[in-house]
């Protein structure tokens, strides 16, 4: 197993870490009841997707 020759120095690492920050999630307004909702999913809030009922709505 091929293995590390040197121990990797704090700065190494924390540099390496530099790109492993998350970004916010993508999120669009949901055309039929206004919620916040992933785009290319259907709408948790009210079920809907490309103007139709597709899930069967829990809330209201
Ligand atoms: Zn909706």
């Amino acid at each position: 197993m091929a293995v590390p020759k040197k121990k990797t120095s704090q700065s190494r690492r924390n540099m390496r870490r530099s790109h492993h920050a998350l970004s916010a999630m993508a999120h669009n307004e949901c055309k039929n009841c206004g919620e916040l909702k992933r785009p290319h999913h259907v709408c948790s809030h009210c079920g809907q997707y490309d103007g139709r009922e597709v899930v069967e709505s829990t809330a209201s």
